[in-house]
């Protein structure tokens, strides 16, 4: 029987592995597997979804004019070079759709996020992947890895899983030695829990420059993973390529509404970051005194640590005993990385069970 056969590129993808939210056998865990929010959403964000909902039967403003003014507004940014998807993994997509296909590479470093496989093998062209350097950002590597068929760069900044941060001087460098002609996509996911000395410059070089588009998203610090919103800039060319492939109404009525809510309560993003700067630095704490048992965590910038297992408790034991706490944390052997488990910052008492649990199975190992 003949039938429908999919390009062979596509069955070459490995479907996207979302975080757990289950043990093995069905109970409901926390999930410490997703780097959402543990403190959950803006109450003003709420709110603005509930009074959103009052109209379900009329289509989205498609172009999110209300959220891209907010956002412009927000960070001085010209609202006509605002791009806005369903996620920021839209826009990450339809950035390699826009600019390759088969027979071009698309680059970016080992231990990067699992959807740039996915959005270069999506359009048939080939991931080529970097070495990186003790698990963060190796500019050189990355220009090294750089030939004629180079299309696009992905790059997390801070970089997910590992947390890691590529400073301001790096993201420079690494911009400035790519041909013009290669687009730059520096997915900013975690940024806004960054200290404001801290920025990598993405936004400042994707002002000016016509080969840079920074992704940002309102699934991790806004706590609106739930509503699916991400958002871009780039120059207006750039923009204009992406409008023509994005899905239309590709942001709904309340995930606009929430999201406008969101970037006006910055007391709910400043105590989101405060939470994860203090918590992220005593679980790295907590973790570094687990050394002589073999535990390390990645220094981490983001809002989880990626803690790597290199004694008697393997990283799959720690998940499994982690599960009997009740929490859900990100085990990544698909990702090249079987000694590490990816935890999410949560809440203090969430931390600290965390911690506690670590500690007794290092021990006991
Ligand atoms: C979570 C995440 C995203 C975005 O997710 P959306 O929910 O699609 O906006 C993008 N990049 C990285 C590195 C992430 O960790």
């Amino acid at each position: 029987m003949t039938k429908p056969v999919p390009k062979d590129w596509i069955l070459g993808i490995s479907p996207y592995v979302p975080g757990k939210s289950a043990a093995d056998d069905g109970r409901p865990l926390i999930k410490l597997s997703a780097n959402e929010n543990p403190l959950g959403t803006s109450p003003a964000a709420r709110a603005a979804v509930m009074a959103a909902s009052a109209d379900l039967a009329t289509y989205p403003d498609p172009g999110a004019n209300l959220l891209r003014e907010a956002i412009g507004q927000a960070h001085g940014l010209d609202p006509a070079r605002i791009i806005y998807g369903t996620g920021s993994d839209e826009l990450l997509h339809i950035a390699a759709s826009a600019y390759a296909g088969p027979g071009d590479e698309i680059l970016y470093v080992r231990y990067g996020f699992s959807v740039y496989d996915i959005a270069a093998r999506r359009v048939g062209a080939t991931p080529v992947i970097a070495p990186d350097a003790d698990y963060a950002t190796d500019v050189d590597a990355l220009l090294a890895c750089v030939t004629d068929r180079t299309k696009v760069v992905f790059l997390a900044n801070p970089n997910n899983p590992t947390g890691t941060m590529t400073p301001r001087a790096d993201i420079a460098r690494l911009h400035a030695g790519l041909r013009p002609d290669i687009l730059f996509v520096l997915d900013q996911a975690y940024a806004e829990y960054l200290d404001a000395n801290e920025d990598d410059g993405g936004l400042d070089l994707a002002r000016t420059a016509s080969n840079v588009l920074v992704t940002r998203t309102f699934s991790k610090i806004f706590g609106l993973a739930a509503e699916r919103i991400g958002w871009g800039y780039a120059s207006a060319d750039v923009i204009d390529a992406l409008h023509r492939i994005r899905a239309p109404f590709n942001v709904t009525t309340m995930g606009q509404a929430a999201a406008v809510a969101a970037i006006g309560d910055t007391d709910w993003t400043d105590l989101s970051r405060a939470h994860n700067a203090r918590w992220r630095d005593w679980l790295a704490g907590e973790i570094a005194a687990l050394s002589n048992h073999g535990l390390r965590a990645v220094p981490s910038k983001a809002n989880f640590l990626l803690v790597l297992f290199d004694g008697k408790l393997t990283a799959e034991a720690a998940m499994k005993g982690l599960w009997d706490e009740g929490f859900a944390t990100r085990w990544l052997p698909g990702q090249g990385l079987p000694n590490g488990l990816r935890i999410t910052i949560g809440t203090k008492e969430q931390t600290r069970a965390v911690a506690a649990k670590l500690r007794a199975m290092a021990e006991a190992a």
